[in-house]
Protein backbone atom coordinates (compact mmCIF):
# COMPACT_ATOMS: atom_id res chain seq x y z
CA UNK A 1 0.00 0.00 0.00
CA UNK A 2 1.17 3.72 -0.92
CA UNK A 3 2.04 5.54 2.42
CA UNK A 4 -0.92 7.72 3.36
CA UNK A 5 -0.08 9.82 6.22
CA UNK A 6 -4.07 9.52 7.48
CA UNK A 7 -4.13 5.48 7.52
CA UNK A 8 -4.51 4.01 10.58
CA UNK A 9 -2.98 0.02 9.77
CA UNK A 10 -4.65 -2.47 12.22
CA UNK A 11 -1.15 -3.30 13.42
CA UNK A 12 2.62 -2.40 12.55
CA UNK A 13 5.79 -3.20 13.68
CA UNK A 14 8.11 -0.94 15.83
CA UNK A 15 11.88 -0.62 14.80
CA UNK A 16 14.58 1.62 16.63
CA UNK A 17 18.12 2.38 16.25
CA UNK A 18 18.96 -0.36 18.65
CA UNK A 19 17.39 -2.98 16.56
CA UNK A 20 19.02 -1.88 14.13
CA UNK A 21 22.25 -1.73 15.32
CA UNK A 22 21.77 -5.43 17.06
CA UNK A 23 21.33 -6.56 12.93
CA UNK A 24 24.27 -4.79 12.14
CA UNK A 25 26.61 -6.33 14.41
CA UNK A 26 25.75 -9.89 13.42
CA UNK A 27 26.14 -9.20 9.76
CA UNK A 28 29.52 -8.06 10.62
CA UNK A 29 30.12 -11.46 12.69
CA UNK A 30 31.27 -15.03 11.71
CA UNK A 31 27.67 -16.15 11.54
CA UNK A 32 24.61 -15.40 9.91
CA UNK A 33 22.62 -18.52 10.80
CA UNK A 34 23.33 -21.66 13.48
CA UNK A 35 25.14 -19.06 15.14
CA UNK A 36 25.55 -17.79 19.17
CA UNK A 37 22.70 -14.89 18.67
CA UNK A 38 19.56 -18.42 18.17
CA UNK A 39 20.42 -19.76 21.76
CA UNK A 40 20.50 -16.01 23.33
CA UNK A 41 17.13 -15.31 22.10
CA UNK A 42 15.76 -18.93 22.61
CA UNK A 43 16.97 -18.26 26.16
CA UNK A 44 15.32 -14.88 26.50
CA UNK A 45 12.18 -15.70 25.39
CA UNK A 46 11.90 -19.08 27.63
CA UNK A 47 13.05 -17.39 30.58
CA UNK A 48 10.19 -14.26 29.96
CA UNK A 49 7.62 -17.23 29.11
CA UNK A 50 8.42 -18.98 32.05
CA UNK A 51 9.46 -21.93 29.99
CA UNK A 52 12.87 -24.30 30.23
CA UNK A 53 13.32 -24.22 26.70
CA UNK A 54 13.10 -22.36 23.39
CA UNK A 55 13.58 -23.59 20.04
CA UNK A 56 13.79 -20.83 17.57
CA UNK A 57 12.36 -21.80 13.95
CA UNK A 58 11.78 -19.34 11.10
CA UNK A 59 7.57 -19.05 11.70
CA UNK A 60 4.53 -19.16 13.74
CA UNK A 61 3.43 -22.16 11.65
CA UNK A 62 6.65 -24.10 11.84
CA UNK A 63 6.21 -24.10 15.58
CA UNK A 64 2.95 -25.30 15.45
CA UNK A 65 4.47 -27.93 12.93
CA UNK A 66 7.62 -28.78 15.12
CA UNK A 67 5.32 -28.71 17.84
CA UNK A 68 2.34 -31.61 15.96
CA UNK A 69 5.80 -33.35 14.76
CA UNK A 70 7.25 -33.97 18.31
CA UNK A 71 3.83 -36.15 19.40
CA UNK A 72 4.72 -38.64 17.07
CA UNK A 73 1.19 -38.50 15.70
CA UNK A 74 -0.45 -41.63 13.54
CA UNK A 75 -2.85 -41.23 10.56
CA UNK A 76 -6.41 -41.38 11.36
CA UNK A 77 -5.38 -39.41 14.95
CA UNK A 78 -7.25 -36.52 15.96
CA UNK A 79 -6.14 -32.70 17.43
CA UNK A 80 -9.49 -30.82 18.40
CA UNK A 81 -8.81 -26.41 17.82
CA UNK A 82 -11.24 -23.77 18.03
CA UNK A 83 -13.08 -22.82 14.95
CA UNK A 84 -12.27 -19.12 15.40
CA UNK A 85 -8.33 -18.98 14.69
CA UNK A 86 -5.85 -18.25 11.98
CA UNK A 87 -5.57 -21.14 9.02
CA UNK A 88 -2.51 -22.20 10.28
CA UNK A 89 -3.43 -23.69 13.47
CA UNK A 90 -5.73 -26.34 11.83
CA UNK A 91 -3.01 -26.67 8.87
CA UNK A 92 0.17 -28.20 11.17
CA UNK A 93 -2.08 -30.80 12.19
CA UNK A 94 -2.84 -31.53 8.67
CA UNK A 95 0.87 -31.28 7.52
CA UNK A 96 1.42 -34.23 10.17
CA UNK A 97 -1.17 -36.15 8.10
CA UNK A 98 -3.48 -36.42 11.57
CA UNK A 99 -7.26 -34.41 11.52
CA UNK A 100 -8.20 -31.56 12.75
CA UNK A 101 -11.73 -31.33 14.62
CA UNK A 102 -13.43 -28.00 15.24
CA UNK A 103 -14.83 -27.03 18.45
CA UNK A 104 -17.16 -24.13 19.02
CA UNK A 105 -15.86 -20.74 20.69
CA UNK A 106 -17.62 -19.09 23.89
CA UNK A 107 -19.25 -15.80 22.10
CA UNK A 108 -18.21 -13.58 24.18
CA UNK A 109 -14.67 -14.30 24.80
CA UNK A 110 -13.78 -16.32 21.19
CA UNK A 111 -11.67 -18.76 22.97
CA UNK A 112 -11.89 -22.39 22.50
CA UNK A 113 -15.17 -23.40 24.92
CA UNK A 114 -14.08 -26.54 26.82
CA UNK A 115 -17.18 -28.07 27.33
CA UNK A 116 -17.50 -28.04 23.57
CA UNK A 117 -13.82 -29.27 23.24
CA UNK A 118 -14.91 -32.18 25.66
CA UNK A 119 -17.67 -32.90 22.97
CA UNK A 120 -15.46 -33.27 20.36
CA UNK A 121 -12.83 -36.20 22.02
CA UNK A 122 -13.09 -39.48 20.73
CA UNK A 123 -11.06 -42.66 20.99
CA UNK A 124 -8.56 -41.16 18.37
CA UNK A 125 -8.23 -37.82 20.32
CA UNK A 126 -4.20 -37.30 20.75
CA UNK A 127 -4.08 -33.25 21.68
CA UNK A 128 -5.48 -30.45 22.06
CA UNK A 129 -4.75 -26.97 20.19
CA UNK A 130 -5.63 -23.82 22.83
CA UNK A 131 -5.79 -20.77 21.02
CA UNK A 132 -5.17 -17.46 23.06
CA UNK A 133 -7.26 -15.53 20.55
CA UNK A 134 -7.04 -11.63 20.26
CA UNK A 135 -4.23 -12.39 23.37
CA UNK A 136 -6.31 -13.65 26.03
CA UNK A 137 -5.44 -16.66 27.82
CA UNK A 138 -7.69 -20.00 27.50
CA UNK A 139 -8.94 -21.35 30.60
CA UNK A 140 -5.70 -23.39 31.33
CA UNK A 141 -7.25 -24.88 34.54
CA UNK A 142 -10.07 -26.55 32.81
CA UNK A 143 -8.31 -27.49 29.85
CA UNK A 144 -5.21 -28.85 31.93
CA UNK A 145 -7.57 -31.27 33.19
CA UNK A 146 -9.52 -32.05 30.24
CA UNK A 147 -6.54 -33.15 29.01
CA UNK A 148 -4.85 -35.00 31.72
CA UNK A 149 -8.22 -36.65 31.74
CA UNK A 150 -7.93 -38.50 28.60
CA UNK A 151 -4.46 -38.04 28.55
CA UNK A 152 -4.10 -35.87 25.70
CA UNK A 153 -1.32 -33.45 24.84
CA UNK A 154 -2.15 -29.82 25.65
CA UNK A 155 -0.86 -27.57 22.59
CA UNK A 156 -0.94 -23.44 23.02
CA UNK A 157 -1.22 -21.71 19.85
CA UNK A 158 0.09 -18.48 21.55
CA UNK A 159 0.71 -16.24 18.39
CA UNK A 160 -1.02 -13.86 19.61
CA UNK A 161 -0.40 -14.03 23.36
CA UNK A 162 3.32 -13.42 24.17
CA UNK A 163 2.88 -11.74 27.43
CA UNK A 164 -0.39 -12.04 28.40
CA UNK A 165 -0.79 -14.11 31.88
CA UNK A 166 -3.69 -16.51 33.73
CA UNK A 167 -3.75 -15.98 37.47
CA UNK A 168 -0.37 -14.66 37.32
CA UNK A 169 1.52 -17.12 35.12
CA UNK A 170 2.64 -16.28 31.47
CA UNK A 171 1.51 -18.24 28.37
CA UNK A 172 4.41 -20.18 27.86
CA UNK A 173 4.39 -21.68 31.32
CA UNK A 174 0.36 -23.51 30.85
CA UNK A 175 0.31 -26.02 28.43
CA UNK A 176 2.89 -28.88 27.32
CA UNK A 177 4.06 -26.38 24.67
CA UNK A 178 3.45 -22.79 23.13
CA UNK A 179 4.11 -21.38 19.93
CA UNK A 180 4.82 -18.04 19.40
CA UNK A 181 5.03 -16.08 15.80
CA UNK A 182 7.14 -12.85 15.23
CA UNK A 183 5.42 -11.82 12.71
CA UNK A 184 5.43 -8.04 12.18
CA UNK A 185 2.04 -7.73 13.23
CA UNK A 186 2.55 -9.67 16.59
CA UNK A 187 4.12 -8.85 19.70
CA UNK A 188 7.66 -8.29 18.36
CA UNK A 189 9.38 -9.28 15.22
CA UNK A 190 11.88 -11.09 13.28
CA UNK A 191 10.72 -10.51 9.87
CA UNK A 192 9.11 -14.00 9.64
CA UNK A 193 9.83 -16.23 13.00
CA UNK A 194 8.62 -18.31 15.32
CA UNK A 195 9.26 -20.11 18.63
CA UNK A 196 8.17 -23.25 20.32
CA UNK A 197 8.48 -23.02 24.49
CA UNK A 198 8.34 -26.11 26.57
CA UNK A 199 9.09 -27.64 29.94
CA UNK A 200 10.19 -31.31 28.40
CA UNK A 201 13.64 -31.21 27.36
CA UNK A 202 12.50 -34.79 24.97
CA UNK A 203 10.24 -32.31 22.85
CA UNK A 204 12.87 -29.95 22.97
CA UNK A 205 15.33 -32.37 21.43
CA UNK A 206 12.91 -33.53 19.27
CA UNK A 207 12.01 -30.10 17.42
CA UNK A 208 15.86 -29.28 17.66
CA UNK A 209 16.07 -32.45 14.88
CA UNK A 210 12.53 -31.42 13.28
CA UNK A 211 13.85 -27.78 12.69
CA UNK A 212 17.24 -29.19 10.93
CA UNK A 213 16.40 -31.97 8.51
CA UNK A 214 16.21 -34.58 11.37
CA UNK A 215 19.85 -34.25 11.91
CA UNK A 216 20.79 -34.23 16.13
CA UNK A 217 24.06 -32.25 15.78
CA UNK A 218 24.50 -28.96 14.17
CA UNK A 219 27.46 -27.64 12.19
CA UNK A 220 28.62 -25.21 14.95
CA UNK A 221 28.30 -28.59 17.10
CA UNK A 222 30.69 -30.70 15.13
CA UNK A 223 33.45 -27.93 14.47
CA UNK A 224 33.33 -27.60 18.23
CA UNK A 225 33.92 -31.23 18.84
CA UNK A 226 35.81 -32.09 15.62
CA UNK A 227 33.99 -34.14 14.13
CA UNK A 228 32.91 -34.34 9.87
CA UNK A 229 30.08 -36.74 11.10
CA UNK A 230 26.52 -36.41 11.33
CA UNK A 231 23.35 -38.82 11.06
CA UNK A 232 20.08 -37.97 9.63
CA UNK A 233 17.48 -40.34 11.58
CA UNK A 234 14.45 -38.80 10.87
CA UNK A 235 12.77 -37.07 8.30
CA UNK A 236 12.73 -32.96 9.05
CA UNK A 237 12.57 -29.42 7.49
CA UNK A 238 15.18 -26.81 7.03
CA UNK A 239 12.51 -24.20 9.35
CA UNK A 240 15.82 -22.49 11.12
CA UNK A 241 15.99 -19.56 12.27
CA UNK A 242 19.21 -16.78 11.03
CA UNK A 243 21.26 -15.11 13.79
CA UNK A 244 20.42 -11.88 11.85
CA UNK A 245 16.48 -12.45 13.14
CA UNK A 246 17.38 -13.74 16.33
CA UNK A 247 19.08 -10.18 17.08
CA UNK A 248 16.56 -8.63 15.92
CA UNK A 249 14.23 -10.50 18.33
CA UNK A 250 16.07 -10.11 21.15
CA UNK A 251 16.90 -6.33 20.89
CA UNK A 252 12.67 -6.57 20.17
CA UNK A 253 11.91 -8.24 23.52
CA UNK A 254 13.26 -5.93 25.95
CA UNK A 255 10.87 -3.50 25.04
CA UNK A 256 8.04 -6.07 25.13
CA UNK A 257 7.26 -5.19 28.67
CA UNK A 258 6.68 -1.31 27.81
CA UNK A 259 4.95 -2.33 24.46
CA UNK A 260 2.28 -4.65 26.62
CA UNK A 261 1.74 -1.40 28.96
CA UNK A 262 0.60 0.47 26.30
CA UNK A 263 -1.26 -2.25 24.17
CA UNK A 264 -3.37 -2.43 27.70
CA UNK A 265 -3.56 1.66 28.58
CA UNK A 266 -5.51 1.60 24.27
CA UNK A 267 -7.48 -1.09 25.25
CA UNK A 268 -8.53 0.89 28.21
CA UNK A 269 -9.44 3.78 26.79
CA UNK A 270 -11.29 2.05 24.05
CA UNK A 271 -13.25 -0.07 26.35
CA UNK A 272 -14.34 3.21 28.34
CA UNK A 273 -15.60 4.86 24.79
CA UNK A 274 -16.91 1.80 23.66
CA UNK A 275 -19.03 1.30 26.94
CA UNK A 276 -21.06 4.37 25.42
CA UNK A 277 -21.88 3.12 22.08
CA UNK A 278 -24.98 1.01 21.86
CA UNK A 279 -24.65 -1.91 19.93
CA UNK A 280 -20.99 -2.19 19.77
CA UNK A 281 -19.64 -4.62 22.19
CA UNK A 282 -16.00 -5.30 23.01
CA UNK A 283 -15.12 -8.90 23.62
CA UNK A 284 -15.49 -10.08 27.57
CA UNK A 285 -12.42 -10.48 29.27
CA UNK A 286 -12.03 -13.18 32.21
CA UNK A 287 -10.89 -12.57 36.04
CA UNK A 288 -7.47 -12.94 36.76
CA UNK A 289 -6.34 -12.35 33.44
CA UNK A 290 -3.47 -10.20 31.86
CA UNK A 291 -4.76 -9.57 28.23
CA UNK A 292 -1.72 -8.99 26.17
CA UNK A 293 -4.27 -7.34 23.16
CA UNK A 294 -2.11 -8.36 19.61
CA UNK A 295 -5.94 -7.63 18.63
CA UNK A 296 -8.67 -5.34 20.18
CA UNK A 297 -12.25 -6.90 18.69
CA UNK A 298 -15.52 -5.50 18.64
CA UNK A 299 -18.96 -7.06 18.32
CA UNK A 300 -21.30 -5.34 15.61
CA UNK A 301 -25.04 -5.72 16.76
CA UNK A 302 -26.08 -7.14 13.54
CA UNK A 303 -29.86 -5.79 13.74
CA UNK A 304 -28.55 -2.39 12.82
CA UNK A 305 -28.27 -1.42 9.26
CA UNK A 306 -24.97 0.79 10.22
CA UNK A 307 -23.56 -1.27 12.48
CA UNK A 308 -23.65 -4.48 10.13
CA UNK A 309 -20.23 -5.56 9.66
CA UNK A 310 -19.59 -5.32 5.73
CA UNK A 311 -20.91 -2.11 5.82
CA UNK A 312 -18.69 -0.78 8.80
CA UNK A 313 -15.47 -2.39 7.54
CA UNK A 314 -16.21 -0.34 4.08
CA UNK A 315 -17.41 3.17 5.99
CA UNK A 316 -14.17 2.88 8.58
CA UNK A 317 -11.95 1.85 5.68
CA UNK A 318 -13.14 5.28 3.57
CA UNK A 319 -12.23 6.83 6.97
CA UNK A 320 -8.60 5.28 6.53
CA UNK A 321 -8.85 3.25 9.16
CA UNK A 322 -7.52 -0.02 8.91
CA UNK A 323 -9.93 -2.43 10.56
CA UNK A 324 -9.86 -6.20 9.37
CA UNK A 325 -11.80 -9.04 10.34
CA UNK A 326 -9.96 -12.15 12.52
CA UNK A 327 -11.22 -14.86 11.39
CA UNK A 328 -13.34 -16.87 9.47
CA UNK A 329 -14.02 -19.94 10.90
CA UNK A 330 -11.20 -22.00 9.60
CA UNK A 331 -13.63 -24.70 8.17
CA UNK A 332 -15.25 -22.40 6.05
CA UNK A 333 -12.58 -21.88 4.18
CA UNK A 334 -12.85 -23.64 0.53
CA UNK A 335 -10.00 -26.13 1.17
CA UNK A 336 -11.32 -27.41 4.39
CA UNK A 337 -14.82 -27.03 2.41
CA UNK A 338 -13.61 -29.75 -0.39
CA UNK A 339 -12.25 -32.24 2.69
CA UNK A 340 -15.83 -32.51 3.80
CA UNK A 341 -16.39 -29.95 6.58
CA UNK A 342 -19.92 -29.04 6.38
CA UNK A 343 -20.96 -25.66 7.62
CA UNK A 344 -23.53 -25.52 10.73
CA UNK A 345 -20.47 -27.12 12.28
CA UNK A 346 -20.13 -24.49 14.70
CA UNK A 347 -22.92 -22.21 15.66
CA UNK A 348 -21.26 -19.61 17.93
CA UNK A 349 -18.60 -19.13 15.62
CA UNK A 350 -20.42 -18.78 12.52
CA UNK A 351 -22.54 -16.10 14.43
CA UNK A 352 -19.50 -14.33 15.64
CA UNK A 353 -17.55 -13.91 12.77
CA UNK A 354 -20.56 -12.16 11.13
CA UNK A 355 -20.19 -9.35 13.62
CA UNK A 356 -16.36 -8.83 14.15
CA UNK A 357 -14.30 -6.31 13.80
CA UNK A 358 -10.49 -5.92 14.88
CA UNK A 359 -9.41 -2.19 15.70
CA UNK A 360 -5.96 -0.39 14.91
CA UNK A 361 -3.96 -1.78 18.29
CA UNK A 362 0.04 -1.51 18.20
CA UNK A 363 2.31 -0.07 21.09
CA UNK A 364 3.22 3.32 18.51
CA UNK A 365 -0.30 3.89 18.23
CA UNK A 366 -0.80 7.47 19.69
CA UNK A 367 -3.24 8.95 21.65
CA UNK A 368 -5.02 11.31 18.62
CA UNK A 369 -5.25 8.48 16.52
CA UNK A 370 -6.38 6.36 19.35
CA UNK A 371 -9.31 9.01 19.49
CA UNK A 372 -9.91 9.30 15.93
CA UNK A 373 -11.15 5.51 15.67
CA UNK A 374 -13.47 6.18 19.16
CA UNK A 375 -14.77 8.81 16.82
CA UNK A 376 -14.90 7.20 13.76
CA UNK A 377 -16.69 3.55 15.51
CA UNK A 378 -19.28 6.06 17.19
CA UNK A 379 -20.32 7.62 14.69
CA UNK A 380 -21.36 4.37 13.24
CA UNK A 381 -23.29 3.78 17.19
CA UNK A 382 -24.94 6.73 16.46
CA UNK A 383 -26.50 6.19 13.71
CA UNK A 384 -27.37 2.95 14.93
CA UNK A 385 -31.49 1.81 15.47
C1 LIG B 1 0.27 -15.49 13.11
C2 LIG B 1 -0.36 -16.75 13.57
C3 LIG B 1 0.13 -18.01 13.23
C4 LIG B 1 1.23 -18.24 12.24
O1 LIG B 1 2.32 -17.47 12.41
P1 LIG B 1 3.30 -17.14 11.17
O2 LIG B 1 4.50 -16.61 11.85
O3 LIG B 1 2.59 -16.11 10.34
O4 LIG B 1 3.54 -18.39 10.42
C5 LIG B 1 -0.47 -19.13 13.80
N1 LIG B 1 -1.52 -19.02 14.62
C6 LIG B 1 -2.06 -17.82 14.93
C7 LIG B 1 -3.22 -17.77 15.86
C8 LIG B 1 -1.50 -16.66 14.40
O5 LIG B 1 -2.05 -15.47 14.68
Amino acid sequence: MATDPDFIPYGRQSIDEADIAAVVEVLRSDYLTTGPMIGAFESAVAAYTGAAHGVAVNSGTAALHAALSALNLQPGDEVVVPAITFAASANAVLYVGATPVFADVEPDTLLLDVADAERCIGARTRAIIAVDYAGHPCDYGRLRQLADKHALALIADGCHALGARWHDRPVGSLADMTAFSFHPVKHLTTGEGGMVVTDDETLARAMRRFRSHGIDIDAAQRLASGTFRYEMTELGYNYRLTDLQCALGRSQLSKQSAWLTRRQAIARTYDEAFARVPGVTPLAVRAQVSHAYHLYVVRLDKQSPSLNRDTAFQTLRKARIGVNVHYLPVYLHPYYQQLGYAAGLCPCAEAAYEEIISLPMYPTLADDQVQRVIREVGNLGARHG
